[in-house]
C-alpha cells in the first residue's frame, strides 16, 4: 500500500477576503477554529498567513504566536507551517517570525510573474530565509512557482543551505504562472524524484483547478493542499462552507482509492519531523 497521505489545509492566504467568503478566517480566533474544524476532518498540517485589522497580509510574529498557540492547544501534532509568502508584506519582515520556530515555513525559491505584478524572491532574500530556517530549525516547504525553482532548491539542498530531504508544493493555475497541466506536473514530480529520490511533494491548483489537482495528487501518490486560500469556492454553484467542508471532500477522495489519509504523526514521520 501506498504511503499514507497528508492534507494540509491553507485557511487563509494573502487574498481571499470576507467580502469573497464569509468562511476565511481573518482573526487570530477565527483561524485557530477552523484549522481546528479541518483538523477534525482530516488534516494534519496548516499554513498559516496572518491578516491585520483590515485583512490585509501582515508579518506580525504577534499575530502567528497567537495562532500557534491555539493550533498547539487544540490539535495535538497537527504540523504548523508559517507563510514566508510576498503578497502585500514587507520583503524584509517576511522571516520575522521564525523564531516561533514552527515546525515548517514555506520557501519560494525564485521570482515569478503574476497576473499584475512580479512575486519577487531574489537570491538574497531566499538565502536570508533559508538561512534563518536553518538556524531556527524550521523545515523549508519549497514552494514551486516555475520551474527553476525545483532545480535551485535541489542545488541548496547539495550545498547543505536546506537540511534533509526536500518537501516540495508545486503551485499550478496562477495566472502567467504554471498552468495546472497534468503532463507537466508528472514532468517536475519525475525530475525531483530523479534528483532526489527521498524527497516527498504535494501540488495545488488555484480556484477552479483545485479539484482536478487534488485527483492528479492521490493517482500520482503525492500530498495533498486545500483550502479556502486557494479556492473560496466548493464547485461552480456555491462558496465553500469551511475550510473542513473542503478538507472532508479530499478526505473522502483518498478513502475512495483505497489510500489512508496521514495521521499527524505519520505526516511527521513522512516529512522527518519530531514526533
Ligand atoms: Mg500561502
Amino acid at each position: 500500500m501506498s504511503d499514507p497521505v497528508i492534507i494540509t489545509t491553507a485557511i487563509t492566504g494573502s487574498q481571499p477576503r470576507k467580502k469573497n467568503n464569509p468562511a476565511v478566517p481573518v482573526e487570530p480566533q477565527e483561524q485557530i477554529e477552523s484549522t481546528h474544524e479541518a483538523f477534525e476532518a482530516g488534516s494534519s498540517l496548516v499554513h498559516i498567513h496572518v491578516r491585520d485589522e483590515n485583512e490585509d497580509p501582515s508579518s506580525d510574529p504577534d499575530l502567528f504566536a497567537r495562532v500557534q498557540e491555539g493550533v498547539l492547544k487544540h490539535c495535538p501534532g497537527m504540523i504548523i507551517q508559517f507563510s514566508t509568502g510576498g503578497r502585500g508584506r514587507d520583503q524584509n519582515e517576511r522571516g520575522s517570525m521564525l523564531h516561533l520556530k514552527p515546525d515548517m515555513a514555506s520557501l519560494s525559491t525564485g521570482s515569478v510573474n503574476f497576473k499584475t505584478m512580479i512575486y519577487e524572491n531574489t537570491p538574497d532574500l531566499v538565502l536570508g530565509l533559508a538561512e534563518a530556517m536553518k538556524k531556527h530549525g524550521v523545515k523549508p516547504e519549497i514552494e514551486v512557482f516555475d520551474a527553476a525553482m525545483l532545480y535551485n532548491a535541489v542545488n541548496m539542498s547539495k550545498e547543505g543551505l536546506i537540511e534533509g530531504p526536500l518537501h516540495v508544493q508545486f503551485v499550478t493555475g496562477i495566472p502567467n504562472a504554471m498552468p495546472s497541466h497534468r503532463p507537466l506536473l508528472e514532468f517536475l514530480v519525475a525530475e525531483l524524484k530523479r534528483m532526489m529520490p527521498e524527497a516527498t511533494w504535494s501540488a495545488m491548483g488555484v480556484a477552479r483547478t483545485q479539484l482536478i489537482v487534488n485527483e492528479w495528487c492521490i493517482e500520482m501518490d503525492g500530498h495533498i493542499r486545500t483550502g479556502l486560500e486557494d479556492n473560496v469556492r466548493y464547485d461552480k454553484d456555491r462558496l465553500a462552507k469551511s475550510n473542513a467542508e473542503l478538507v472532508a471532500r479530499v478526505a473522502r477522495m483518498v478513502e475512495d482509492a483505497g489510500k489512508k489519509v496521514a495521521t499527524p504523526a505519520e505526516a511527521r514521520a513522512l516529512l522527518k519531523l519530531a514526533a
